[in-house]
């Protein structure tokens, strides 16, 4: 066992919290010790007992049963689970470890979100915050105060807000923000990440006319006239990006240390970060090694970044609990603002089918090299069209070095939208459908209208992927989405808003049942991941990744998931998060 001073503060209240103090002065003998432990182990020894432990919630997802008997008690050592079953022989093999009673809250092996941008949910809670913003009138609202609050002639900076289900039924424009603030640039992210809208001065920025002609793949919004309206849609975004001043080092150590300390308390132990920059790795590795990181991450990097992946392979952390799996590629946009690429053109706006972002060629080029060296792809692709491509050139690299083929696990990120004729495909060629349930509750407003009737057939569609053999992992996109555990749970198995509406265009029968959802999370990340055997599960030789939830999510009712309460959140044995 390991103990550093550090950690003292997560165990405030803790009853390993006193033990740890006479030991304080031995740390830094054991410091070398537990810095070249796999996994960063330095966990806490305990029995865990007290309440039902889901040693092996997802392995039965194979057959789709529901039966699962929860273990009474666990032995945790090193790090790893030493027992899982009852609680006398538990007891009598744990003679003298503290206990963690769990008071009838429920563990489960531990959450993964298979698909974050953890800077941005950090910025999120540093920046103005648009989430819960609900008209257009909350909209230029929120921007008057936060200008306010915060003057300065720098542009003013915020991201979350969705119109979909706003009253006016629009985008905001350039006009809505001149209102509130027009001496200063205003940028505001939709939620999505896929627009952005601007301001009269941001616009004068960003250099952008009504003569400045589309990028490819990007699109400036204009009016009847002519004019831009002050939304920027996919790559079109990248001209006001260019002239904004590059977050401060200090500033994205803040973001990422925000992030990684709010999703340990929400019951996440460890996450896939997309679309990561170099800047980003350097102060992971930093956190890491201050011992500042409570949960693993996965990274994936962005094309521009990704030489040094696609040069050596993966690597990892002297800790191991950071790991730069490989890169990240975009085929389409989203398709609230109507990027995601289809095979027909949109229902609701018959003139396009979409963008698409990646060439062949040259993302051919980066797929042959990711093979060369195992690293992992990550396509995002949500169009019909866009899945059906990323399938085809994946295949096509696969193709060309089977062997390498078999020991990668590339994955298209939200596979959100799938003609039925691909879904065997992902089985088939091993290409893991990387998918963000909450997306589902949230999009099926406005999914309907974008796609017509028949396309909804393939959309969201995680138990026909589940049915087919695919492996399907889930993760939130936060800051696209809150980042809950709960939520995702929720949409996967219930697939209803938060409120318990639905309708038939929904899909109701995609929902999976809770022993699948809960695998999403835990198994199925830990296979997609090449975690080793144990992985994703709580028996004999796991790592001690635990999430302890106030409710049994695989049979509450169904209103009462979101409310389940994080009560404990346990990463190699570390417990990293304690509101018991
Ligand atoms: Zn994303």
């Amino acid at each position: 066992m390991c103990y550093l001073p550090q950690d003292n503060d997560s165990l405030r209240g803790h009853p390993l919290h006193k033990l740890l103090r006479p030991l304080a002065a031995l740390s830094a003998l054991v410091l070398a010790g537990c810095a070249a432990q796999a996994g960063g182990a330095d966990g806490d020894d305990f029995l865990m007992f007290g309440g039902p432990i889901f040693s092996d919630g997802g392995s039965a997802q194979a057959d789709g049963s529901t039966q699962v008997i929860p273990a009474e008690a666990l032995v945790v050592r090193d790090g790893k689970v030493v027992f899982a079953g009852d609680l006398a022989t538990a007891r009598s093999q744990a003679k003298g470890l503290p206990l963690v009673d769990l008071k009838g809250a429920a563990a489960y092996p531990g959450f993964v979100d298979s698909h974050v941008h953890l800077t941005g949910v950090g910025l999120r809670e540093m920046t103005l915050n648009l989430d819960q913003v609900g008209s257009v009138a909350e909209l230029t609202a929120a921007v008057k105060a936060w200008n306010a609050s915060h003057p300065g002639p720098e542009p003013l900076a915020g991201r979350g807000w969705i119109e979909t289900h706003w009253p006016e039924k629009r985008f905001p424009n350039r006009a809505d923000l001149d209102a509130v603030v027009a001496d200063r640039p205003v940028v505001l992210g939709r939620a999505d990440g896929h627009a952005a809208v601007l301001n009269s001065a941001a616009l004068k920025l960003a250099g952008i006319t009504r003569d400045t002609t589309d990028p490819a793949g990007g699109r400036i919004e204009r009016d009847a006239a002519g004019e831009p309206t002050g939304m920027l849609i996919d790559t079109a975004q990248g001209l006001i990006d260019a002239r904004l001043p590059p977050m401060s080092l200090a500033v994205r150590r803040e973001a990422l240390e925000k992030a990684v300390a709010l999703y340990a308390a929400r019951g996440w132990t460890g996450a896939a970060n997309m679309s990561t920059d170099a800047a980003d790795v350097k102060v992971l590795f930093a956190l890491a090694a201050d011992r500042k990181l409570p949960i693993a991450v996965d990274v994936f990097m962005t094309p521009q970044d990704a030489g040094e992946v696609l040069r050596r392979g993966p690597y990892s952390d002297p800790t191991g609990l950071v790991r730069v799996r490989g890169v990240k590629l975009y085929m389409d946009g989203a398709l609230g603002s109507r990027g995601a690429l289809l095979l027909a053109p949109y229902s609701d706006q018959p003139a396009t089918s979409g963008l698409q972002i990646a060439q062949h060629d040259e993302t051919l080029a980066i797929l042959k090299q990711a093979l060369r060296v195992r690293a992992d792809v990550a396509f995002h692709a949500i169009g019909d069209a866009g899945n059906r491509q990323a399938l085809d050139w994946m295949a096509e690299a696969f193709a060309s070095d089977p062997a390498a083929a078999k020991a990668v696990r590339w994955r298209i990120e939200h596979s959100q939208i799938v003609n039925p004729a691909d879904i065997p495909r992902f089985r088939k060629l091993g290409v893991v459908a990387s998918m963000q349930p909450s997306h589902a509750i949230g999009d099926l407003y406005f999914a309907p209208a974008r796609l017509g009737p028949d396309r909804l057939q393939g959309a969201y569609a995680w138990r026909s992927l589940t049915r087919s053999g695919a492996l399907v992992i889930g993760g939130t996109d936060a800051p696209v989405e809150v980042g809950d555990p709960r939520i995702e749970f929720y949409a996967a198995a219930v697939r209803k808003d938060l409120k318990g509406a639905s309708a038939p265009d929904w899909h109701p029968e995609e929902a999976l049942n809770r022993v699948q959802a809960l695998a999403l999370f835990t198994v199925n990340p830990a296979q997609a991941d090449h975690r080793p055997e144990g992985w994703g599960r709580l028996v004999v030789g796991s790592p001690a990744n635990i999430t302890v939830f106030s409710r049994e999510l695989l049979t509450a009712q169904e209103a009462d998931i979101p409310t389940a309460r994080p009560v404990l959140t346990v990463v190699n044995g570390r417990i990293v998060h304690d509101a018991r």
